[in-house]
């Protein structure tokens, strides 16, 4: 195997860990996705509020993974 082949069999197999965040959404109904989405988007919501709101949901997430994913530097 060349280096152009070991680089792009990375590139397809490993992309590191899943954003929590992005999980976790993607694993709600659409009602909720779209309350937390909105949750995102308003100012007035820290991140450390939100996430204790999903804890108190029963969802086990960080609020340094939902501050990665609101400024948008997750891994997809
Ligand atoms: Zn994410």
């Amino acid at each position: 195997m060349n280096l152009a082949e070991a680089l792009s069999s990375e590139f397809k197999t490993n992309y590191g860990p899943k954003c929590s965040t992005c999980v976790l959404i993607a694993g709600l109904d659409k009602d909720d996705a779209a309350a937390l989405e909105a949750a995102f988007a308003d100012g007035n919501f820290t991140s450390a509020a939100i996430g204790r709101a999903l804890r108190a949901q029963g969802h086990s997430i960080h609020a340094a993974a939902l501050m990665r994913h609101r400024k948008g530097e997750c891994s997809k």
